[in-house]
């Protein structure tokens, strides 16, 4: 099993803003409202994120450690597991593969905590008594310290931090009501606490993207059929193609990240910009849009944001619209 799970660990765990990224949808999906992520040397050294969420009881530690074991998936028409993050139970078998993991956790009904770690190559989980408030910590040390060949790879731990961070911000734009901090090397960096009004959603965006972008930002929020676009769009009057742009660039599709063209296209073309070549700037924008999940593809695998409309020019069209008005609206 070891083998298979580092191979596995291949396709999930990239670099340590990968595990992260696994392991913070782990806590988002356990409902958790407060995550504290703790990081050393970029995530090479060690990754700790703690929660607040349901737990794990003690007879299924074991068990979330192993491969394909997920509790989240029935069957393939449970929308609600299609809906949250993690479904293919791949996750902890694979980041516990490439580190050393502990995860020690305590649900509401136990009065005790439990540590478990996947011991020796043959992935025997010991169990013992710990002390943990309600919510899991899952803590990965020394990430690929049994794959060299993973950890040449690995970039300077700046340029580690600079995906953790990046990811961090796309993450805490679609969980608004959770609160996220991140510590690197002993040092707090961020604080995103939970944003439960409008005038905290724009202080989070302030803090992730800038403060001018915030304060200008147009609100979008649009609703047609069971279709809804909800976010923040750059004032075209403060937009300058010329200026030095921040990423910020945020569109998400029932919660999920994802990169597409043809949002991109209905975005450029609301600043009309449809003439544009690709490469040209485009506003900032924060944008999430909320459909029935059975109207969109979302690719299963992990590392990829890719999505598939079925009816994509009429997606296109509502976007479009949506924008126009916005921008419409702030002119008049
Ligand atoms: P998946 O998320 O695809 O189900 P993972 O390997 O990421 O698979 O996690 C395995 C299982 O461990 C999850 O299904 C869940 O039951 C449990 N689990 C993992 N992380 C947490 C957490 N932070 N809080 C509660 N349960 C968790
Ligand atoms: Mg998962």
């Amino acid at each position: 099993p070891q083998l298979a799970n580092q191979i596995a660990a291949g396709e999930v765990v990239e670099r340590p803003a990968s595990v992260i990224k696994e392991l913070v949808e782990n806590s988002i999906d356990a409902g958790a409202t407060r995550i504290d992520i703790d990081i050393e040397k970029g995530g090479s050294k060690l990754i700790r994120i703690r929660d607040n969420g349901c737990g794990i009881e003690k007879d299924q530690l074991a068990l979330a450690l192993s491969r394909h074991a997920t509790s989240k998936l029935h069957s393939l028409d449970d929308l609600d597991a299609i809906l949250s993050f993690g479904f293919r139970g791949e996750a902890l078998a694979s980041i516990s593969s490439v580190s050393r993991l502990t995860l020690t956790s305590r649900t509401k009904e136990q009065t005790e905590a439990w540590q478990a770690y996947a011991e020796g190559s043959q992935m025997a989980v010991k169990v013992t008594p710990a002390a943990h408030p309600e919510g899991t910590t899952i803590e990965a040390v020394a990430l690929f310290f049994n794959t060299p060949a993973r950890r040449r790879f690995l970039k300077s731990d700046k340029t580690e931090f600079t995906h953790i961070d990046e990811w961090l911000k796309r993450i805490a734009m679609a969980q608004p009501k959770v609160h996220f901090t991140l510590q690197h090397n002993g040092k707090s960096v961020r604080n995103y606490r939970a944003a439960n009004t409008q005038l905290q959603f724009i202080q989070r965006l302030g803090q992730i993207s800038s403060r001018s972008f915030a304060e200008h930002a147009l609100h979008v929020d649009c609703q047609h059929n069971d279709l809804r676009l909800s976010g923040y769009l750059q004032a075209p009057s403060h937009f300058d193609v010329n200026a030095t742009q921040l990423d910020v660039h945020y569109f998400y599709v029932n919660g999920r990240l994802v990169r597409d063209r043809l949002i991109n296209h209905a975005v450029r073309q609301a600043f009309s910009f449809a003439e544009s070549r690709g490469d040209a700037k485009l506003p900032c924008y924060v944008m999430m849009l909320d459909l029935d999940p059975h109207q969109v593809d979302v690719n299963v695998h992990p590392a990829k944001h890719e999505v598939r409309f079925h009816q994509a020019r009429y997606i296109h069209d509502f976007i479009l619209q949506a924008l126009q008005s916005a921008i419409a609206e702030a002119h008049s």
